[in-house]
């Protein structure tokens, strides 16, 4: 187990952007990363799991959450709501991981004005049209809710000005790759770099 503090993370990106395939293919290629599992009120989508992809909760058992104080950040997305527990973010940061918040600008907002020391990143499409056409693909909405969305995402998009970091997902491979460096970048700094290495800097200035 790491011994230091892990490196609290916020990415966010308009639905449709790749977003959660990337983060995906990030924490199956970096064993020190982990990612929070929101609390939503959304209906759960063909393919998702109760626990995996998030905690499918009813509204009443959001607002006891809320009432409880149980979450860092929610906000209302769509027509539904979404919470990150803190106690679990808490203790995954203790433990040395680095963790991500897949969360919404809203969510973010509140995220940095709690813990300054966060970084993060926005994902933006190529394009307009690609960002409709992967929301076209999916095949799980109709063309209704596929115009909201899309008018949703340039709402979305609109906060990008807010983040640390801008990867923009043409090519998946090179999002892959520029999300990795940011996370190594980080791991580099001085100030991680002297808690993970406090034996050896005490030894070579000794
Ligand atoms: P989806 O329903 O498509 O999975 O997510 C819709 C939006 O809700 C995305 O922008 C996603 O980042 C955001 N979201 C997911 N979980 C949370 C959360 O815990 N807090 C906030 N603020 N936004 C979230």
């Amino acid at each position: 187990m790491a011994t230091t503090h892990g490196i609290l993370y916020i990415i966010s990106a308009p639905s449709g952007a790749g977003k959660t395939s990337l983060v995906k293919a990030l924490v199956d290629a970096v064993p020190q990363i982990r990612v929070s599992v929101s609390h939503t009120t959304r209906a759960m989508r063909p393919g998702e799991v109760d626990g995996v992809n998030y905690h499918f909760v009813s509204h009443e058992q959001f607002k006891a959450m809320l009432e409880r104080s149980e979450f860092l950040e929610h906000a209302q997305v769509f027509d539904n709501l979404y919470g990150t527990s803190q106690r679990w973010l808490e203790q995954t940061l203790a433990e040395g991981y680095d963790l991500i918040l897949e969360i919404d600008w809203q969510g973010a907002q509140q995220v940095r004005k709690l813990m300054p020391q966060a970084k993060s990143i926005f994902i933006l499409p190529p394009t307009q049209e690609a960002l409709r056409h992967r929301l076209t693909n999916r095949g799980q909405d109709s063309s209704e809710v596929i115009e909201r969305r899309m008018r949703e995402a340039v709402s979305e998009m609109s906060h990008y000005v807010e983040y640390d970091y801008i990867v923009i997902n043409d090519d998946f491979a090179h999002a892959l790759a520029d999300l990795k460096s940011i996370f190594r970048a980080n791991q580099l700094t001085q100030d991680h770099q002297q808690k993970r290495h406090a034996g050896l800097l005490s030894e070579l200035l000794a």
